[in-house]
């Protein structure tokens, strides 16, 4: 490496390396041509645990690369995080899901969109978030929930406490994402201004079954009830464990069970007749 750095790679890790720069590159080229068509926003539906009727949408981004190869999340986000791609990628995708949220005016509550820690770390976020839901005047900001991990909590510079303060001055919701996989889900639950608690599918999936994970999930729900807010149950895939979470009144539910993540087009088959609503 020069002077006298001596740096030792592995062939694991020129590959890692490698493929970390190919998607870079892939993201980069998606976000500068048509964003609708290379990354394209899925929706997946929340439903009232009671009635299982749909009362949410979670905004999930895909991508297609050039050779018309569908890829979730998983492939691209991490490298999303680390170079920055992330902020313009969220923006996109939070545009994208208010637009529909817009055209589903009476036949979809909410959306809730993912944020990442990296966004919510930029100092432009909440000009961005108020410039979002101003292309749309006659929105009901309470109808858009920004979904934020624990992981925002850690290290980072800003205040976190004061930008979600400042998002919530917009009238936008809060939703904890991947509630209790944290270390110091009490803590965030203390510290932050949430509306939602969106408990873990790692809670959620076999709770029929285990007397512990149903000790936990009623626990959570007393819990969110005394601070106000709300539990949206991930990953329910199960119809007994749907059944225990009507049993615990849960108020709302999303899983396979009920739909898996579908483009907009074919989500809104799912939803009632505008006139219907
Ligand atoms: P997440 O926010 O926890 O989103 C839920 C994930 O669980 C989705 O995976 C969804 O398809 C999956 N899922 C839903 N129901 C079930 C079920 O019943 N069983 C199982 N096994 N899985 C279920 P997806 O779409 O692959 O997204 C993965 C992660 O990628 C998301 O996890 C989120 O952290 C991230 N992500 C997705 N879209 C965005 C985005 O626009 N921005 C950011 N920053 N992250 C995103
Ligand atoms: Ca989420
Ligand atoms: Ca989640």
């Amino acid at each position: 490496a020069g002077g006298n750095r001596l740096q030792v790679f592995s062939d694991e890790m020129r590959v890692a390396v490698k493929e970390r720069i190919a998607a870079e590159a892939r993201l980069r080229a998606a976000l500068a041509g048509d964003r609708e068509a290379a990354l394209p926003v899925w929706f997946q539906p929340i439903v009232s645990t009671a009635t299982g009727r749909i009362v949410g949408a979670e905004a999930l981004v895909r991508m297609f690369t050039p050779e018309g190869t569908l890829l979730g999340p998983g492939h691209f986000i991490p490298a999303a995080e680390e170079t920055g791609l992330v902020v313009p990628l969220g923006e996109h995708v939070l545009r994208l899901a208010v637009r529909h949220l817009v055209a589903w005016t009476n036949q979809l509550p909410y959306i809730s969109v993912n944020v990442s820690p990296r966004q919510l770390a930029e100092p432009d976020f909440v000009p961005m978030v108020a410039s979002v839901l101003a292309e749309h005047p006659g929105l009901d900001p309470s109808r858009v929930v920004l979904e934020i991990t624990e992981t925002a909590l850690l290290g980072s510079a800003v205040d976190v406490r004061d930008r979600l303060e400042a998002i919530k001055d917009l009238g936008v919701r809060v939703a904890l994402d991947d509630f209790g996989t944290g270390y110091s889900s009490l803590t965030w639950l203390q510290s932050v201004p949430a509306d939602v608690v969106k408990l873990d599918r790692s809670f959620v999936a076999g709770l029929a079954a285990d007397p512990r994970k149903s000790s936990i999930i009623s626990a959570v729900l007393w819990l969110a009830r005394s601070l106000n807010m709300t539990v949206v149950a991930e990953g329910v895939e199960d119809p007994d464990d749907w059944k225990a979470l009507q049993a615990a009144e849960c108020p709302s539910c999303q899983g396979y069970l009920f739909g898996r993540p579908l483009p907009a087009s074919e989500f809104e088959l799912m939803l009632p007749f505008p006139e219907a609503a």
